[in-house]
């Protein structure tokens, strides 16, 4: 019997035993951490053993393959012991891609994965396919491959996750765009964030499909000195194409396998430059698929995007809330303020992971009235904006920051909360911060 060893008892690691238990492996769950308590039930029930809050070497060491979860870097001693040993270490994505023959759509990039992935999962599903989500999404992939008997599966799949995988195709792949964002897990070496996103391809043939932001600088250098053999599908804003989606005036239009499909911008529900990217990307995936052209209008027309992503809240006196906690990074800002056609409010701040906020500077001098700081150390953003606005206030809860909102914005205004840093200092993670400046506004 071959030893399954699975770090981390999280929902990729659970559903991993679950699939290498149904497979007939003798399976191990070790988690560092704690192991939360419906997932401890889990593996007991099904008879799987587990420890959690340490990692006993003996039990771990002798593992034919290990599924290492995302979150659990290379740098951890008891991976680097695994690979110091030579023991195959993979992401539940590659566990679990062997044992299903179903279609995958794998989606990748820096911002926008959760956006496509849904909106992708809603026009295949409205399709009629027999499709799964999975990856980052809800329940795990590995999970359900073992339980579930779907003939796709969209994926939303991180850096880490790709880091993970051997021999892993997806038939489409879709890098939304690449920005810097988790350097410290790639040696600071953007170049190595950027390798890692194009994973996703790696193992494509000429009868895959890649479906990339054609202006998209990283992903354009990528292309000047490496190479895939999936069939190239760009889209592009900015550009006409001949293959792939593009903008003609307000019309989004997409060639693919020498058919054409048309849609008028003003019909997509979702808003923003950034979601008609995302647009463009599902789009290029539901005609890949032959889904039916009406159908893809339909749910193009009807999908409302995705909580705490440019979420709008409520009007309050002829003033537009809009939660954007997600953004936890300059790029996810730019779009947001980008999007945004008032006089704006905004509140920022957080941890900061390195941010360079120069890309920022045009569009806060030309729509930010002022900036709510909302963060412990606040002292980058006083420094990098207090020349470009009137008016910065600090605040270090949300119930002050969208109060003091209410006060400045005035009719016609819009007060955003886009954050372009992650939530540990004062939240428990972005849906929290989110949930909680929802809370307030509402309370106005
Ligand atoms: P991810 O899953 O990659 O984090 P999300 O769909 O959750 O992406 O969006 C994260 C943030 O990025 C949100 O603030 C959202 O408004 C913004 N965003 C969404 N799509 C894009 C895009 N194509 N380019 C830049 N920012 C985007």
């Amino acid at each position: 019997m071959k030893r399954l060893v699975i770090l981390g008892g999280g929902e990729s690691g659970v559903g991993t035993a679950i699939l290498g238990k149904k497979k007939g492996y003798d399976v191990f769950v070790s988690d560092f951490g704690k192991i939360k308590e419906n997932y401890k039930q889990v593996l007991t029930d099904n008879d799987i053993n587990w420890e959690d809050e340490k990692h006993t070497e003996e039990l771990i060491l002798n593992a034919d393959v290990v599924m290492k979860s995302p979150g659990i870097p290379d740098k951890s001693p008891v991976v680097k012991k695994l690979l110091e040993k030579g023991i195959l270490v993979i992401s539940e994505i590659e566990f679990a891609a062997q044992y299903t023959t179903a279609t995958t759509i794998g989606i990748t990039g820096s911002n926008g994965k959760t956006t496509t992935t849904m909106l992708c999962y809603h026009l295949l599903k409205e399709g009629g396919l027999n499709v799964g989500l999975g990856g980052n999404i809800g329940k795990s992939f590995a999970w359900q491959v073992a339980e579930e008997n779907y003939e796709y599966y969209v994926l939303e799949l991180s850096s880490f996750q790709l880091d993970g995988i051997i021999n892993y195709k997806p038939h489409i792949a879709i890098i939304t765009n690449i920005s810097p964002d988790h350097l410290d897990r790639y040696d600071y070496k953007y170049e190595n964030y950027i390798a890692a996103k194009f994973r996703i391809t790696m193992n494509q043939t000429n009868a895959d499909y890649l479906i990339y932001d054609n202006d998209d600088e990283a992903i354009s250098n990528w292309f000047l000195n490496n190479k895939t053999n999936a069939q190239l599908l760009p889209f592009s804003l900015l550009k006409k194409l001949e293959k792939g989606a593009f903008l003609n005036n307000l019309t989004m239009e997409i060639n693919i396998n020498e058919e054409e499909f048309l849609m008028e911008t003003t019909q997509i529900a979702l808003e923003g430059k950034h979601n008609m990217k995302n647009a463009m990307a599902a789009t290029s995936v539901a005609n890949i698929l032959r889904i039916r052209k009406q159908t893809i209008r339909e749910s193009l027309s009807n999908f409302q995007g995705v909580e705490h992503r440019l979420e709008k809240v409520l009007k309050i006196q002829n003033v537009q809330y809009i939660n954007d906690s997600k953004a936890t990074n300059v790029n996810a800002t730019f779009f947001a303020l980008d999007s945004v056609t008032t006089p704006t409010v905004w509140i920022v701040g957080g941890v900061d992971k390195g941010n360079d906020y120069t890309e920022l500077f045009s569009l806060v001098h030309e729509k930010v009235k002022a900036i709510i700081c909302l963060g412990v150390d606040n002292k980058k953003i006083i420094d990098c904006f207090g020349n470009v606005v009137d008016m910065m206030v600090e605040v270090d809860n949300m119930h002050d920051a969208v109060n003091t909102a209410r006060h400045i914005a005035e009719k016609g205004d819009t007060v955003l909360l886009s954050p372009a840093c992650a939530s540990f200092d004062l939240f428990e993670n972005y849906e929290d911060r989110g949930n909680q400046f929802k809370r307030e506004v509402r309370n106005l």
